[in-house]
């Protein structure tokens, strides 16, 4: 297994998930309850984490993730907000790109 990303945002890790298993890329969701505990542990230790179950599709599951496609743009959501050209969902409010 292979952490390929982490955050705060619990919908931004499912996204990602959601991202790679349309790619035929398997991964896992950790730390998913964590975050409520908040407070009583450090910070970045509440992180939700995605993870590869298959350490050899990193590289792929990376440029999926982090890099931009040259010929795409951000595109803002109906509710303000930005995301990447490789999303074709919004993170925050969880609508498709139109
Ligand atoms: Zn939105």
């Amino acid at each position: 297994m292979k952490r390929v990303y982490s955050s705060f945002n619990l919908a931004a890790v499912h996204h990602a998930r959601n991202l790679l298993a349309t790619e035929g890329i398997p991964a896992v969701v950790k730390n998913e309850f964590l975050s409520s505990a908040m407070g009583d542990l450090p910070p970045a230790e509440c992180q939700a984490e995605l993870w590869l179950v298959d350490p050899r599709d990193v590289a792929r599951a990376e440029e999926l993730l982090f890099r931009r496609q040259a010929s795409g743009e951000d595109w803002i959501c109906a509710c303000g907000e930005r995301s990447g050209p490789q999303f074709t969902q919004c993170w925050k409010c969880a609508a498709y790109r139109s």
